[in-house]
């Protein structure tokens, strides 16, 4: 979830994210390549081989985005299965749209159920959102004026549900950046660099988690969570400090360890310890409700 006011570059970042991600293995491009073929979107191509990357705009209707019709077509959802689902300005999208997104990111899959049929299609998919920091865009710029009330800054937040909230890992500030310091910087990884980390942190998991049903460290939960993302004695420690003081549900004490566990991965760390944690808790920047 990036959070910044308009001109960030929120939408940008979003969508150059298919490009640092590891590139398709060849069973999920079949899997990408039926989704396009039943959605007759294939336009010639005879296979699939880049991560897809959909961003429908707000107005969408349900069956548009979760798949629906007589004869059921997949909806977004599962047009960016294995690639990422970007929905920019969140809060303007209709509650019961973003209610029905609920099962598929849990499951990774979709049933669209039909008089004559049920249907299931694959739904496997980064989410990605952008929303302004406040109606008006402009909450803690210092080049503009805010003129929204304390009021309408929690009305528009709470459009957005918490259950939702939860199941999205990483809450993002993207602050207004001027183009001068932008140009003037050049700091920061690019993108060639950004993936080869990630590939690393992906041979890592792949040794990790061989032989297991488990892909990535999202996918952990149960016993397996337990066991690879143990938080250690002062981790747990200062954990426990953190749920207390912020309130955090139990889904999000729970996406903060397998965060921990990537940022460890992306270190090259073994165990998860404080630090891990403590930047892990950072990116739930909408439980803590400082913005
Ligand atoms: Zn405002």
């Amino acid at each position: 979830m990036f959070i910044g006011p308009p001109g960030s570059g929120k939408t940008m970042l979003a969508s150059r994210i298919p490009t640092v991600l590891p590139p398709l293995e060849f069973d999920e491009a079949l899997e990408v390549t039926k989704i396009y073929s039943v959605a007759g979107l294939l336009n010639g191509e005879s296979l699939k081989v880049w991560r897809p990357f959909r961003s429908p705009h707000h107005t969408i209707s349900h069956p548009g985005l979760v798949g629906g019709g007589a004869y059921p077509r997949p909806g977004e959802v599962s047009l960016a299965h294995r690639g990422v689902l970007f929905l920019d300005e969140l809060p303007e999208f209709k509650k019961h749209v973003l209610e029905v997104l609920r099962q598929p990111l849990e499951d990774g899959q979709v049933t669209i159920s039909r008089a004559a049929m049920s249907l299931t299609y694959p739904a496997d998919v980064m989410l990605v959102a952008a929303m302004n920091p406040c109606p008006c865009g402009y909450l803690g710029d210092n080049k503009h004026a805010c003129a929204c009330s304390a009021h309408q800054v929690g009305q528009y937040r709470s459009r957005i549900s918490g259950p939702l909230l939860d199941r999205i890992d990483l809450h993002v500030e993207v602050p207004a950046v001027a183009y001068q310091d932008l140009r003037q910087s050049g700091k920061g990884a690019d993108s060639a660099s950004m993936r080869s980390r990630i590939l690393a942190a992906r041979v890592v998991q792949a040794r990790r988690y061989a032989g297991l049903p488990v892909r990535t460290n999202a996918d952990l939960s149960g016993k397996l969570l337990d066991e690879h993302c143990a938080p250690g004695a002062q981790g747990q420690e200062f954990l426990g400090r953190a749920v207390n003081s912020l309130g955090l549900s139990a889904r999000a004490y729970t996406r903060i360890l397998r965060i921990a566990r990537t940022i460890a991965d992306l270190e090259g760390a073994e165990h998860i310890g404080v630090p891990q944690l403590a930047e892990a808790v950072n990116y739930r920047t909408m439980d803590r409700n400082s913005l």
